[in-house]
């Protein structure tokens, strides 16, 4: 099955247009490809690790990369495409979006599946899972787990913890890029990244850093900073499939463990101050349960 990822990609950070969604078994062969290229890539493991140390990408190729790893999530995922919810993950989303250090345009989307997760791609994507949408209660939490995924993005963590470790897929593909015309290229190493980001978990300095600021942005967006803190209760609680191990992504890695983020974030709710709205109404308006 051959899908419009890219048009597709348009359509569901838009809004505008309902599109297909019938995406069931493409995740699996979506993994076998990017395994595929992966081990493709393996000989210039050397050179590799020497390009990805040298050069970080320049804004037009984190762009690039992160539309081109966008697209992938959705042919793999599906997405909602109730044209209310996408609105309202993309108001909440923009406004505390307003708060981040970098400024560039953010995008927020719902993958349409059970998995409980949240993934930041580089160039401003962020999607939410329709599993993790589901067990919040209010809209402060959604504007905290929303923040904490514009934070990875702002300061580029992925991108800073895959250049770190010897082996990812994406430093290998990286050295391989010189070689191919630019369209091959931003593809093979949109395969790469995705591979890293099911993969690969990210320094607890980074995840304390993003819980704490995603918070402290969602505070001066006007919700209150405990947002962010009651939806790591709540998913300290949630079954751990083993699906959900693998894909719980980057708001929810179970290493650090919640509670030693839930400990760090404390500190920062207290210092934030009781105040702030949780929309608890608005939230149940918005996103039918
Ligand atoms: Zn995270």
């Amino acid at each position: 099955m051959r899908i419009p990822a890219l048009a597709l990609l348009a359509v569901v950070f838009s809004g505008a247009v309902p599109a297909p969604a019938q995406f069931g078994g493409v995740l699996g062969r979506a993994r076998q490809k990017i395994e595929e290229s992966r081990q493709k890539a393996k000989p210039v493991t050397d050179r590799a690790e020497k390009a990805a140390a040298i050069r970080p990408w320049t804004d037009e190729e984190e762009q690039q990369i992160g539309r081109a790893t966008a697209a992938k999530m959705v042919a793999m995922f599906g997405v909602v495409e109730e044209p209310a919810v996408v609105r309202y993950i993309n108001l909440v989303g923009a406004t505390v979006a307003r708060q981040a250090p970098r400024k560039m345009p953010y995008r927020f989307a719902v993958l349409d599946t059970e998995i409980v997760g949240a993934f930041a791609l580089p160039g401003g994507y962020v999607f939410l899972t329709k599993g993790a949408l589901l067990r919040m209660e209010n809209e402060a939490q959604l504007a905290g787990a929303l923040g904490h995924e514009v934070v990875h993005i702002a300061e580029r963590h992925l991108e800073t913890e895959i250049r770190s470790k010897r082996g990812s897929a994406w430093a290998i593909e990286e050295a391989q890029a010189q070689q191919l015309p630019l369209d091959q290229s931003i593809r093979q190493r949109a395969d790469a990244f995705l591979h890293d980001l099911f993969n690969m978990r990210l320094s607890q300095d980074k995840e304390d850093a993003a819980d704490r600021d995603g918070a402290l942005m969602a505070s001066r967006a006007g919700y209150s900073p405990r947002g962010l803190l009651t939806f790591l209760e709540r998913m300290a609680q949630v079954n751990q499939s083993e699906e959900n191990k693998r894909l719980f992504g980057q708001l929810l890695s179970t290493h650090p463990s919640f509670e030693s983020r839930m400990q760090a974030l404390q500190q920062t709710v207290a210092a934030a101050g009781d105040r702030g709205e949780l929309l608890e109404a608005r939230f149940r308006g918005a996103v039918p349960h």
